[in-house]
C-alpha cells in the first residue's frame, strides 16, 4: 500500500490571465485513483499561520492569506494569488509535513503537490508561493520529530529558495542537482549543488547523481529525506534543457529509493516541475514517480498491514 497525501484544495481553479497550467494536481489525483486499493489516501489540514511565519516573513504570509500580494511579487510568482490559490498555498506545505510523518511510520509517503522550491522568505517565485520543503523541514525538526533532515531536490531547476531558507542550519541539509544554465539565473548555495551541462542523458545524469548523492547522504546521515521529484529533467520538457528518457526517470526514482532503503531512512516525496502542452502526460510522469518509489519501498515494510 502506498500512502498518498492529497487535499481537494490542491486542485485550484485557474486564476484569470494565468499561463500556468492548473490541471496537473487534479490529473495526478485521477491517475492515482485508478490504482484503486493500492493507494491509502490521507488529507492534511491547513498549515497554521505561525508555522508559515517560522520560515516566511509575516508580512508576506499576510499578503498571501489575504490574497493581496503586490504586483511585483505576483510577477515573480507567475500567477495571481486569488483566495483559492491562497488556500492551496496553505494546504500544500501541510501535505508535505503530513507525508513526512507518514513516511516515518511506513517508510515512504508522497504528497500529490508541493516541491515549491523557489519560494523565498518575503516573496514567492517561479510558480511557487510558500516553500513547502523548507516549511515542513523546519517544523519537523523544531517539533522534535527528527534531528536531521536531508532535502534532496532533483528538479531540473535549482532549489534556490529552499537553500536560502535553510542556510546556516545544521539540522537541515540541502542537495540540488539541476541544469546549470537554467532558471534561476542567480543560484543560491545549497549544502551541495550539482550543476549539469545542457543535454545530459540518462547514463550521465544517473552516474553524476550516484557519485554525488551517496557521499552527501553519508555525510549528513539524515533521519528523514524530503525528496523533490520534479520530472522536468525529461527530454521533452518545455523548460528542461536535459535529455532524460522515461526509463531514465524511473531509474532515478529506484536509485533514490535504494539509497534511502539501504540506510534505513524514511523518504517523503513531493512533485515538482513538469512543463508542456500535454498535462495528462506530465501528470502521468509524476504518478509514475510516486508508484516507482512506493513499489521500491513496499517489500521493506514491517508490522501489520495498514
Ligand atoms: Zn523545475
Amino acid at each position: 500500500m502506498i500512502h498518498v497525501v492529497h487535499h481537494p484544495a490542491y486542485v485550484s481553479p485557474a486564476p484569470a490571465r494565468s499561463t500556468y497550467r492548473w490541471g496537473k494536481n487534479g490529473l495526478i489525483r485521477d491517475l492515482l485513483l485508478e490504482e484503486g486499493a493500492r493507494i491509502a489516501w490521507h488529507q492534511p489540514e491547513a498549515m497554521p499561520r505561525h508555522w508559515l511565519e517560522a520560515v516566511h516573513d509575516p508580512d508576506y504570509v499576510a499578503e498571501v492569506l489575504e490574497a493581496r500580494v503586490p504586483p511585483e511579487k505576483t510577477r515573480r510568482i507567475g500567477f495571481p494569488v486569488t483566495p483559492p490559490v491562497a488556500l492551496r498555498a496553505q494546504m500544500v506545505p501541510a501535505g508535505t509535513w503530513a507525508a513526512a510523518h507518514l513516511a516515518l511510520l511506513h517508510g515512504f509517503a508522497a504528497n500529490t503537490a508541493g516541491g515549491s522550491h523557489h519560494a523565498l522568505a518575503a516573496t514567492g517565485a517561479g510558480y511557487c508561493v510558500f516553500n513547502d520543503l523548507a516549511l515542513a523541514a523546519v517544523r519537523l525538526v523544531e517539533e522534535g520529530t527528527v534531528a536531521r533532515i536531508a532535502i534532496v531536490d532533483c528538479d531540473v531547476h535549482q532549489g534556490d529558495g529552499t537553500a536560502a531558507l535553510t542556510a546556516g542550519r545544521s539540522d537541515i541539509a540541502t542537495y540540488s542537482i539541476h541544469a546549470e544554465k537554467n532558471f534561476p539565473v542567480r543560484k543560491a548555495r545549497s549544502t551541495l549543488d550539482v550543476g549539469l551541462p545542457d543535454g545530459v542523458d540518462d547514463d550521465g545524469y544517473l552516474d553524476t547523481l550516484a557519485t554525488t548523492l551517496v557521499p552527501f547522504l553519508d555525510d549528513v546521515a539524515p533521519d528523514l529525506i524530503l525528496y523533490q521529484a520534479g520530472v522536468d529533467p525529461f527530454a521533452g520538457d518545455r523548460l528542461g534543457r536535459l535529455s532524460l528518457s522515461l526509463d531514465g526517470l524511473a531509474r532515478r526514482e529506484r536509485l533514490i529509493a535504494d539509497l534511502a532503503i539501504r540506510r534505513g531512512v524514511p523518504l517523503a516525496s513531493t512533485v515538482g516541475g513538469g512543463y508542456g502542452d500535454d498535462a495528462l502526460a506530465i501528470a502521468r510522469r509524476h504518478v509514475d514517480a510516486i508508484l516507482t518509489l512506493g513499489t521500491a519501498f513496499a517489500p521493506i515494510r514491517t508490522g501489520t498491514p495498514s
